[in-house]
C-alpha cells in the first residue's frame, strides 16, 4: 500500500500541477480530494500551457486511472470543457476518470451570490467568484446538489427547487434575482446525460486500488494557508486543503496514507485578500512578480508577492505532518541579489515560531537576509550543481522548519527539474 498526499504549503498557486505532473507517471491512480474550479493547475508540456480546474493533471499520463472526490465541488460545464480539450490532443478521458457522485455540483446562482457578496466590498474576501463558497455552504447545509443527482432529472428538480427557496432570500438581500428551476434543470439534465459515463462509484475504485497495493497520489487544491480550519480565516476557502482532508474527500482512511509532501514557492504570494505578513509592495515585490508570472491562472489578478514565509511554512509541516518539501520557482530569485526570509513574527513584542490564529495582519516578519545569487540555475538536475548561495538558501529552509527538501523545481517545464525521484520509493 503506497498512498501519498501532495498539499500546497503556502497561500495556494505553490505549483502543484507541475509537480503532480512529475509524479503522476508513477502513479496508478491520482485523486483530486478537495476544492473546485477555483484552483487552477497550469501545466507546460513540450512548451505546451494546458490550465486544469478539476480534473487532477495526471491525466496527460496513459497509466495513471483519475478521481474527482467527494470532498470537491463540481462545476459540469468547466468539467465537460476540459475533458473536451484534453480529448482535442489526444488525451483519452474515457475509462480513465470518474467523478464522484457525491461531489456537490455548483449552480449557477452559486456563482451569482458568489459575484453579488463580492462585490459588496465590506464583506469581500477576494474569492475568484466561481461559487465554491455558496456551493460549500449548501453541503454542510444538507440541502446540496451531488454529480449523481444530475443522473435523474426528477430528483434534480425537486432539490433545485427547494435550494433555490433558500437562496432566494439572500439574492434579493443582494438586489437580485435567481434563474428559474427549468432553467437549472434543463441544462443539468443534459450536463448529467453527457457526462454520464464518467460519473461513477469513486469509492470502490479507491478501494480496490488500496486493496491492489497500488500508488496512489492525492491531489489537493489551493494551500494549508487557505484551509478552512488551518487557513488565515476568514480569508480561506471553504474546504479542508491540508493533507487530513484527503482522507474524507478521497474515501481513504488515515493508516492508508504513507507520507505527505508539501508544495512550497521559494517566496511567497498570495490572491485576494487576507493578512499576509511578508508581502513587499516595493521594487524586490514587483521583482518577484514579474520574473514569477504571478498572475493568477483563474482570475488573472496579479499575486501579491512576498518573501519567504516560514512561520507559516513551519505551520504547514506540522499541520500536514510533512515529510518532504517540493520547492518550485527556485529560479525566479535568481533576478534578486538580496534576498529576505521571514524566521518569525513579532507581535506585540513576543516572538512567534507559529502564525497565531488572528491578527496575523499586526505581525511583523522578523527577517533574516540571504545572500543571493544571479546565475541561470535552469538547467541544474541536481542540488549540488545549485549555486552554493541557492544551496545555502534550501539548507536554512531544512533547518528552520525541520523537513527535507526533495523535489527542486527550476523552471516550468517538467524538465526543468532537480532531484527528482520516485516519490513512492522513499
Ligand atoms: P498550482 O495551482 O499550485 O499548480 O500553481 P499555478 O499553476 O497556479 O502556478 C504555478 C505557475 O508557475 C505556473 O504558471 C507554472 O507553469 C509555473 N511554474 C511551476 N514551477 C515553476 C518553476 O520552478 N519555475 C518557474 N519559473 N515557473 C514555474
Amino acid at each position: 500500500m503506497s498512498a501519498l498526499v501532495v498539499v500546497g504549503a503556502q497561500w495556494g498557486d505553490e505549483g502543484k500541477g507541475k509537480v503532480v505532473d512529475l509524479y503522476a507517471p508513477y502513479a496508478d491512480l491520482v485523486v483530486r480530494y478537495a476544492g473546485g474550479a477555483n484552483a487552477g493547475h497550469t501545466l507546460v508540456v513540450d512548451g505546451e500551457k494546458l490550465i486544469l480546474h478539476l480534473i487532477p493533471s495526471g491525466i496527460l499520463h496513459e497509466r495513471a486511472k483519475c478521481v474527482v472526490g467527494q470532498g470537491t465541488v463540481i462545476d459540469p460545464a468547466v468539467f465537460l470543457k476540459e475533458i473536451e480539450a484534453l480529448n482535442e490532443r489526444g488525451v483519452t478521458t474515457q475509462s480513465r476518470l470518474l467523478v464522484s457522485p457525491r461531489a456537490h455540483v455548483v449552480l449557477p446562482h452559486h456563482k451569482l451570490i458568489d459575484t453579488l457578496r463580492e462585490k459588496k466590498s465590506n464583506a469581500a474576501i477576494g474569492t475568484t467568484k466561481r461559487g465554491i463558497g455558496p456551493c460549500y455552504e449548501d453541503k454542510v447545509a444538507r440541502r446540496g446538489i451531488r454529480m449523481g443527482d444530475l443522473l435523474d432529472a426528477e430528483r434534480l428538480r425537486s432539490k433545485v427547487e427547494a435550494n433555490l427557496e433558500c437562496w432566494r432570500p439572500v439574492a434579493e438581500d443582494l438586489g437580485s434575482g435567481l434563474p428559474s428551476a427549468n432553467e437549472i434543470v434543463g441544462e443539468y439534465a443534459e450536463l448529467g446525460e453527457t457526462l454520464a459515463a464518467y460519473i461513477g462509484d469513486a469509492t470502490a475504485l479507491v478501494s480496490a486500488s488500496i486493496r491492489a497495493d497500488e500508488n496512489i497520489l492525492l491531489e489537493g487544491a489551493q494551500g494549508t494557508m487557505l484551509d478552512i480550519d488551518n487557513g488565515t480565516y476568514p480569508f480561506v476557502t471553504s474546504s479542508n486543503a491540508v493533507a487530513g482532508g484527503a482522507c474524507a474527500g478521497a474515501g481513504i482512511g488515515p493508516t492508508q496514507i504513507r507520507r505527505a509532501i508539501g508544495i512550497a514557492k521559494a517566496y511567497a504570494t498570495r490572491v485576494g485578500g487576507g493578512p499576509f505578513p511578508t508581502e513587499l509592495h516595493n521594487e524586490p515585490g514587483q521583482q518577484l512578480r514579474d520574473a514569477g508570472a504571478e498572475y493568477g491562472s483563474t482570475t488573472g489578478r496579479p499575486r501579491r508577492c512576498g518573501w519567504l514565509d516560514l512561520v507559516a511554512l513551519r505551520h504547514a509541516v506540522a499541520v500536514n505532518g510533512l515529510d518532504e518539501l517540493a520547492i518550485t520557482k527556485l529560479d525566479v530569485l535568481s533576478a534578486v541579489p538580496q534576498l529576505e526570509i521571514c524566521v518569525a513574527y513579532e507581535l506585540d513584542g513576543v516572538r512567534l515560531r507559529y502564525p497565531p490564529y488572528e491578527r496575523i495582519d499586526a505581525a511583523q516578519p522578523v527577517y533574516e537576509t540571504l545572500e543571493g545569487w544571479s546565475e541561470d540555475i535552469s538547467s541544474c538536475r541536481a542540488r549540488n550543481e545549485l549555486p552554493p548561495a541557492a544551496q545555502r538558501y534550501l539548507a536554512r529552509i531544512e533547518r528552520e522548519v525541520d523537513c527535507q527538501v526533495g523535489v527542486i523545481s527550476v523552471g516550468p517545464d517538467r524538465e526543468d527539474t532537480a532531484e527528482l525521484r520516485n516519490p513512492f520509493d522513499a
